[in-house]
């Protein structure tokens, strides 16, 4: 079993889909090992964010990322990263193939829905970056 972590971001919180992704996630045999809601704090979204601190959207990403709550979860399943990024599509949920979390509840390339762990060695440092204290 591997875990990952991933995000309901503010966009989805806002617009009511936390239940319909919990719901999607867990069909989709995951499980839910540790779960908590938080609005972000700036430092908190820079510090989640920090390999992005050079791109162009870092600014619009930090005001998205503390503009509403975020679901926070740790998920455990075989190859969980892998499946939990297929789960959820491409980042753009204009690309994302049909079914997937993305498109379905995803706005744009920055709001867009979810969030996930991309490796192994990230899903580890990402879960301690939330529930370390745990
Ligand atoms: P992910 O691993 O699929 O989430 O994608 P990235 O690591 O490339 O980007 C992290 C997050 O930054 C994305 O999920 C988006 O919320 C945001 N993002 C990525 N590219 C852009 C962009 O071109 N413009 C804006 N505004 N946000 C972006």
């Amino acid at each position: 079993m591997n875990n990952t972590l991933a995000l309901i971001k503010p966009d989805a919180m806002q617009k009511g889909f936390k239940d319909k992704i919990r719901k999607d996630i867990m069909e989709n045999g995951f499980v839910i090992v540790e779960e908590k809601t938080l609005n972000l704090s700036i430092e908190q979204a820079e510090g989640f964010y920090a390999i992005h601190k050079d791109k162009p959207f870092f600014g619009e990403l930090v005001e998205f990322m503390t503009s509403n709550e975020t679901h926070i979860m740790k998920l455990e399943k075989e190859n969980a990263v892998v499946e939990w990024r297929d789960l959820m599509g491409a980042t753009n949920p204009a690309e994302a193939e049909s079914g997937t979390i993305r498109a379905k509840y995803g706005t744009d390339i920055s709001m867009n829905a979810t969030h996930g762990s991309d490796s192994n060695e990230n899903a580890e440092i990402e879960i301690n970056f939330f529930f370390k204290d745990l």
